[in-house]
């Protein structure tokens, strides 16, 4: 029998990332994955500005912008009504190089890094390598988890490998990160929520490289084409060589014909493979139990419009980690791990929301569409132009959602102090950096050029801002009580102390703000208990 501290099952992006952060923390897990290599599926391919943060955090995001599209690529979206012809309309989006000069030029708490468009079958292999150089993780492929039993103490996992008789994996917490059919969500009896088998669709991999290059439109990552009913949607694939296409389909030869017409000018390509997928909008009613937890699309199922399909897994990843560690550590409180359901889960059905919003809008630039889109008469530049407007406020609601991707506090959460007011609306779609407790700290460039976000630890951080000489010592004896690690960092460049508002700001692990104000006096026990999940903010907020 193999003994772990935790057991991650299923190694697509959201496992990868988990058994990385955990690994970096130096937490024992074995990772366990039933096929016998990732993925040659196209799936994602843009990983988000907050996914790209924390991809920086783990020291990797320099290492996936060499692997995906090139720094200098134009991340623009069109429609039209061929790949030959001039655009209907074109929505600039900034390479990724453009973007980060941006991002340096100003101080205004934007988020530190941009998006970055790298396909899943890149992003997958390469999580791969990175995760099996971390000396505390086990990574095996060709092994299924069938089933599992926990008591107060331990999991205990069946697995296959289909070689030989099942082994057993013993673990002090197990997390099913092993997608839309989770066998752990199942055995669990968690069921899903919401809308689901909302449409099938066909997704093709084409290779066809001189496509970039010779589309007259320009270049960018994402062209539809206005083409009803079936709607065909062409996606840049990091290599620029090869593209997907999205289609409802009725075959898979058919995907060949569509992506001939929708070029509409002799190229040669070639269809590599075909699958089908199933839109859904769901959020499962739990997020674990006991010892066992469920993450990214085993606990939530969006449509990938708008891109928070594996973004919002990663943010789960992230908010379980340092939590499983403090636990393992000994100093996590017993609210640590249940915290994980009552942050994540209000994200989850928040971007299942966000998913359908930028879907309607998807739609209802469709709804414009008529046969005689193509025609050369006053009728077919109407259509044309009714199309093209509509698209050019609709398309924005899948493509402009930073304060969805970024912006997500978790209100109500138990280890978060419960700030008198309702705080900024989390459900903007316009990112508005805050330090609204609960929300993700914001970036700010410090005076000599870093990134203060590059000056946090692994553990929990007080920041003291402003030349503030407030007394942080019960602070610190509080968390040096519990074990918890606190830093204490003095930053004076005025740009912090603005954005912050306050002079004190506790930072979680996850870089979410805990705490925030001007002095700490006979609160600083309290304050640690919360953030610790020693004691639950829920017991300060009724109790007001
Ligand atoms: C067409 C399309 C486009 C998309 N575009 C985007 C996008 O641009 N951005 C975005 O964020 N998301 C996007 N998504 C969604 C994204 O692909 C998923 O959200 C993401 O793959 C979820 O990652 P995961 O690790 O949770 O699950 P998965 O990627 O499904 O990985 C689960 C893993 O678990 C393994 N597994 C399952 N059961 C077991 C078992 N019993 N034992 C061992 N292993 C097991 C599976 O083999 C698999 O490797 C898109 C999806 C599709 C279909």
């Amino acid at each position: 029998m193999v003994e772990t501290q935790v057991l991650i099952v299923g190694a697509g992006p959201v496992g990868l990332t988990l058994a990385l952060d955990l690994g970096q923390r130096g937490v024992r897990c074995a990772l366990i994955e039933r096929n016998e290599s990732s993925i040659r599926l196209p799936k994602m391919e843009r990983c988000n500005a907050r996914t790209m943060e924390i991809y920086r955090r783990l020291g990797i995001a320099e290492t996936i912008r060499d692997a995906g599209l090139p720094r200098n690529a134009p991340m623009d979206v069109f429609l039209a009504t061929s790949m030959s012809g001039p655009p209907l309309v074109r929505l600039p989006y900034p390479s990724v190089a453009e973007a980060k000069v941006e991002i340096a030029a100003h101080n205004d708490g934007r988020p530190l890094e941009p998006y970055q468009l790298i396909s899943q079958y890149t992003l997958e292999p390469l999580l791969r390598s990175i995760v099996e150089a971390q000396p505390s993780v086990t990574v095996r492929f060709g092994c299924e988890l069938a089933s599992f039993t926990q008591d107060a103490a331990w999991v205990s996992a069946r697995v296959s490998t289909g070689k030989g008789p099942d082994e057993t994996i013993r673990a002090a917490y197990l997390v099913g990160c092993d997608g839309g059919a989770s066998a752990v969500r199942k055995q669990l009896g968690i069921r899903l929520r919401g809308e689901g088998n909302i449409r099938k669709l066909r997704q093709a991999l084409f290779h066809c490289p001189e496509l970039y290059e010779r589309t007259p439109m320009g270049k960018g990552r994402h062209y539809h084409i206005a083409e009803g009913p079936l709607f065909p949607f062409i996606i840049l694939q990091d290599s620029t060589r090869h593209w997907t296409l999205h289609a409802a389909a009725s075959s898979d030869h058919e995907m060949a014909e569509i992506f001939k017409r929708s070029l509409d000018m002799p190229i040669g390509f070639e269809m590599l493979s075909v699958n089908e997928w199933t839109q859904h909008l769901l959020c499962a009613e739990r997020y674990g139990e006991g010892r066992v937890f469920i993450a990214g699309d085993a606990a939530h199922l969006v449509i990938p419009t708008g891109g928070l399909g594996m973004n919002t897994g990663v943010g789960d990843a992230i908010d379980l980690s340092w939590k499983l560690a403090a636990t393992l550590a000994g100093w996590g409180g017993a609210q640590l791990l249940p915290s994980y359901d009552r942050e994540r889960r209000p994200i989850g059905l928040r971007n299942v929301k966000a998913s359908g919003a930028a879907m309607s809008g998807r739609l209802s630039w469709r709804a414009a569409y008529h046969p005689d889109i193509r025609e050369n008469t006053p009728a077919g530049a109407a259509i044309r132009a009714e199309m093209a407007s509509r698209f050019d406020v609709e398309q924005r609601k899948v493509t402009e959602i930073l304060g969805i991707e970024a912006g997500y506090r978790y209100v109500g959460s138990p280890l978060v102090w419960p700030e008198a007011g309702d705080g900024p609306d989390p459900d903007n779609p316009h990112y508005v950096p805050t330090t609204w407790p609960g929300a993700r700290l914001p970036h700010v460039w410090l005076n000599d050029g870093t990134a203060l976000h590059d000056r946090l630890g692994p553990g929990y951080t007080l920041l003291r801002l402003g030349g503030s000489q407030a007394d942080v010592a019960g602070l610190e004896r509080a968390c040096g009580a519990i074990g918890a690690p606190l830093d204490v960092l003095d930053i004076l460049d005025e740009p912090v102390r603005e954005i912050a508002g306050f002079d004190l700001l506790l930072v979680r692990p996850d870089l979410h703000v805990a705490w925030r104000g001007n002095r700490l006096a006979e609160e600083a026990g309290t304050i640690a208990s919360v953030a610790t999940g020693r004691f639950a903010a829920d017991t300060i907020r009724s109790s007001r």
